[in-house]
């Protein structure tokens, strides 16, 4: 019996594998493509000083309208072209076209927003990245001190001399670099001063677990400790996810600088992101 029981499983197991491994060369076969017949689109997504209420800047996010399996989120391709070495040029079309769109909202007028875009391990680890780089901020003549590159830990803590130098170089520019998913990393905290860093975002999985009422919660310590630390190191910190009013009193009543989640907006398209930093913001 045990024998036939392993057969099975055995069976079921491949026939798993094989079902993800045809999803997979389906969806990297389809991302071939994609690039030249203008499949992506960037979502944005408000950061909201919490003091003043105010858009601060906005973080772009990646979607994949496809013809037939419509938009497509992140995480079902971004692994995917990754693996497959399509996250360069991508990541390229994603910073060229954040920048593209910073530039056309200062030409109506809206000067102040800044764009902040993510980078993955593989696309900074790239030898050309930054070149990439410093031809899109050419080519799009846009102020790159507006420009906010978000990081994991992990991709910083991989070869940490290379990347402080590469920051460095970012850094003389005017780029701001963020951390993202704070907290997440497992990652020592002594890196904090080798990076020149400007923003921590605390990841959502914290600011979920923040308790409603007065006691903080362990999980609240935890989003208290990091706002502390950022205070003291100088940095911005932003809570992501932040879907309900206890959350937000939370984080206001900590004097987090920043908040981003639902309860603000969901990321939009292009257009909607314009009338909201255009007018339909109260400031
Ligand atoms: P991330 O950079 O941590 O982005 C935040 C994610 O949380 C976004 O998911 C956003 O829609 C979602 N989110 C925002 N507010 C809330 C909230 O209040 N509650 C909950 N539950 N979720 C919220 P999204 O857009 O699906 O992106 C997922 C991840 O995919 C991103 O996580 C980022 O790591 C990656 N990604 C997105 N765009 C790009 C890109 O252009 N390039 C690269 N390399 N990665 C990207
Ligand atoms: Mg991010
Ligand atoms: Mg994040
Ligand atoms: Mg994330």
């Amino acid at each position: 019996h045990a024998k036939d029981l392993g057969r099975n499983n055995y069976q079921f197991f491949r026939q798993d594998m094989n079902t993800r491994a045809v999803e997979r060369q389906l969806v990297e076969t389809n991302l071939r493509r994609a690039l030249g017949r203008a499949e992506f689109r960037l979502h944005y997504q408000p950061k909201v000083d919490l003091q003043t209420g105010c858009i601060t800047g906005v973080e772009a996010l990646l979607r994949w309208e496809h013809p037939e399996w419509g938009l497509v989120m992140p995480e079902r391709f971004i692994t995917i072209a990754e693996e497959c070495g399509l996250i360069v040029p991508i990541g390229r079309w994603v910073l060229g076209e954040a920048c593209a769109q910073l530039v056309r909202w200062r030409g109506i007028g809206i000067p102040n927003v800044s764009v902040a875009v993510n980078i993955s391990a593989v696309e900074f680890r790239h030898r050309d990245f930054f070149t990439h780089a410093l031809e899109i901020f050419d080519a799009t003549g846009v102020d790159q001190t507006r420009i906010q590159l978000e990081l994991t830990e992990s991709v910083l803590m991989h070869d940490v001399a290379a990347s402080a130098l590469l920051l460095a170089k970012f850094k003389a520019m005017g780029v701001q670099i963020a951390v993202d998913d704070f907290g997440t990393g497992y990652s020592s905290l002594s890196y904090l001063n080798e990076f020149p860093i400007d923003v921590l975002k605390i990841d959502q999985s914290f600011v979920r677990a923040i308790e409603s009422g007065t006691g903080a919660g362990r999980n609240g310590a935890i989003v208290i400790a990091v706002i502390d630390m950022g205070k003291n190191l100088h940095q911005r910190v932003i809570a992501e996810g932040v879907e309900d009013e206890a959350q937000l009193a939370f984080l206001k009543n900590h004097n987090c600088n920043e908040g981003q989640g639902f309860l603000f907006s969901h990321p939009v398209n292009a257009v909607q992101m314009q009338a909201m930093l255009g007018n339909g913001w109260p400031c």
